[in-house]
C-alpha cells in the first residue's frame, strides 16, 4: 500500500493529482515540489484575462494556499526536483534534501521552444508560460507601444487580441501561409485572420523567419531573414513548447516525444507515474498515442493517476478538447483533425458563429466550434460514439443540430 507520494512539479496536473488523491481518501503523506514560487495555478488566463489585468493571481490559483495546509499536503515551492534515485526511491531536491517516496508522480509540464537567434537575451524579448512572464510583459504593455508577435498560434493570437484592445500597435509574423495551421482548417484560419485585421492587428503570413533581435540592451528592431526590419518596443515569441522530460530521461525512464506512460499513467518504472503535458500516452478511443498540451488532459490524467495510486485503476480514455478566447470569440476544439478527407461548414463565419466538422470516411473525427457551445458539447459524444454524417446534412442549418445529433445517435 502506498504511504507516501511525491509530486515533481506544481502546475495544473500536479495540483489536480493532489486534490484527487485526497478526494479519493488517500491519507498518506503527500509532498509536492514546484520550481515556481506559486501554488498550482491555471495557465489559460495568462494570455487572456490575467494579461489584460482583469483578474489577479488569487483568481487563477487552482486552490487557495489554505487548502494545502488544511489537507496536509506539503508544498515545497521555488524548489526543483533535480534527480530521481530510483534504487533508493528518493527525489533529490535542488536544496540538497532527499525526499523518500513509495510512488513518484512526474508532472513537470512543458517549456517554451526558444528562438536562439542573435539578440535573444535583450530586454523586451519575451515568452509567455508563467505568471512571472506576464508580470514582466505587463510592465511595458501600454498604449502606443509596438508589439511584434512571432508565431500565429493560439498564444500569439490571444496576446495580439489583448494587446490591440489595450491600444498597442500589433504585428503578428507567421512563417506559414495561415495562422493556427497546425490545428484548424483553412476556413477557421481565415476567420481568425479577418477578426484580427478588423481589430487593427497586422497579420503577416508567409513571413520570413526572424533572424536577429537588434537593440543596445533593449530590443528596438526585429530583423527578418529577408532583410526586412520591424520596429519593436516589445516582442512576444510563441513558437510552441517542448515537454520537460529531462528528469525522467536522466533517471532512465522510457521517453519518446514525452514520458511514455500506459493508460493508467504508469511510466516504465511501476513506482513512477507521469501526468499532463510531459506525457506520451495511449488513447484507446482514438487508437493512437498522443502528447497533448491542454488543461483537459492535465486534469483527466491527474484523476487517472490518483485512481491508480489509490488501488482503483481506471484506464484513461478521453476525446481531447481545447479552447481559445480571442476578443468576443470562443473557439472550442474537440477531437483531433488532420487526416480528414472532407470538411463541412455549418453556419456563416460572417455571423461570428459557425462550426467546422472534420470527417474521415463519413465518420466525425473533430469539430472546431466558433461561438457554438451546443455543437461543441454534442460533438464530444458524437465523436466518442463514432457517429457518421453526410456533409450535406451537417451543412443544412434548417435542421437543428440537437435534432441531427439525436437522429444520428438513435
Ligand atoms: P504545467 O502547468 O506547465 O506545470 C508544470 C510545472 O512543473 C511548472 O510550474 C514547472 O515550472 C514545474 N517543473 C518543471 N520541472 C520541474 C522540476 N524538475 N522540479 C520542480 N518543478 C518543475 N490549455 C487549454 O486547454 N486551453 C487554453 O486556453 C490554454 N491556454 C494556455 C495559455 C497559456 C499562456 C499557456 C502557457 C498554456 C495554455 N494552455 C491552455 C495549456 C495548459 O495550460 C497546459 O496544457 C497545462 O498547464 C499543463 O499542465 P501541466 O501540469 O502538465 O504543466
Amino acid at each position: 500500500m502506498t504511504q507516501s507520494v511525491v509530486i515533481a512539479g506544481a502546475g495544473h496536473a500536479a495540483g489536480q493529482t493532489v486534490v484527487s488523491l485526497r478526494q479519493k481518501g488517500f491519507d498518506g503523506q503527500i509532498v509536492m515540489v514546484g520550481e515556481e514560487p506559486y501554488p498550482p495555478y491555471q495557465r489559460p488566463p495568462l494570455s487572456k484575462k490575467f494579461l489584460a489585468g482583469e483578474i489577479e493571481l488569487e483568481r487563477i490559483l487552482l486552490r487557495q494556499a489554505r487548502y494545502y495546509e488544511d489537507h496536509d499536503i506539503e508544498l515545497r515551492l521555488s524548489t526543483r526536483v533535480e534527480a530521481i534515485d530510483r534504487e533508493q526511491k528518493r527525489a533529490l531536491l535542488g536544496n540538497g534534501d532527499r525526499v523518500p517516496y513509495d510512488h513518484l508522480v512526474i508532472a513537470t509540464g512543458s517549456q517554451v521552444r526558444r528562438l536562439d537567434i542573435p539578440g535573444h537575451g535583450l530586454r523586451g524579448v519575451n515568452y509567455l508560460r508563467t505568471v512571472d512572464d506576464v508580470l514582466r510583459i505587463r510592465e511595458s504593455f501600454s498604449a502606443g507601444k509596438r508589439l511584434v508577435v512571432i508565431g500565429g498560434g493560439y498564444i500569439g493570437l490571444e496576446v495580439a487580441a489583448v494587446a490591440v484592445t489595450h491600444g498597442l500597435d500589433v504585428t503578428v509574423l507567421e512563417v506559414l501561409d495561415r495562422v493556427m495551421s497546425r490545428v484548424v482548417a483553412p476556413e477557421v484560419s481565415a476567420f481568425f485572420e479577418n477578426i484580427h485585421r478588423e481589430a487593427g492587428v497586422k497579420i503577416r503570413c508567409g513571413a520570413s523567419p526572424a533572424a536577429e533581435f537588434v537593440g543596445r540592451d533593449h530590443v528596438d528592431t526585429v530583423l527578418l531573414g529577408d532583410g526586412q526590419e520591424m520596429p519593436a518596443d516589445l516582442v512576444l515569441i510563441g513558437v510552441g513548447i517542448v515537454p520537460n522530460v529531462e528528469l525522467a530521461a536522466t533517471a532512465g525512464l522510457q521517453c519518446d516525444n514525452g514520458i511514455v506512460v500506459d493508460e493508467f499513467c504508469r511510466s516504465s518504472d511501476p513506482s513512477i507515474l507521469a501526468v499532463g503535458d510531459c506525457t506520451n500516452h495511449p488513447n484507446s478511443l482514438l487508437g493512437c498515442r498522443l502528447r497533448l498540451e491542454s488543461v483537459h488532459n492535465a486534469q483527466e490524467q491527474a484523476k487517472t493517476a490518483a485512481a491508480t495510486l489509490c488501488g482503483d485503476p481506471k484506464p484513461y480514455a478521453q476525446i481531447p478538447w481545447f479552447w481559445s478566447d480571442q476578443y468576443d470569440v470562443k473557439l472550442q476544439i474537440v477531437g483531433l483533425s488532420g487526416d480528414q478527407d472532407e470538411i463541412a461548414v455549418r453556419g456563416d463565419p460572417a455571423t461570428r458563429s459557425f462550426a467546422v466538422f472534420y470527417l474521415r470516411d463519413g465518420k466525425l473525427i473533430a469539430v472546431d466550434a466558433i461561438n457554438r457551445p451546443r455543437e461543441f458539447m454534442l460533438a464530444k459524444k458524437l465523436i466518442a460514439a463514432g457517429a457518421e454524417f453526410s456533409r450535406h446534412a451537417l451543412e443544412d442549418s434548417t435542421v437543428g443540430f440537437k435534432q441531427l445529433a439525436a437522429n444520428t445517435l438513435a
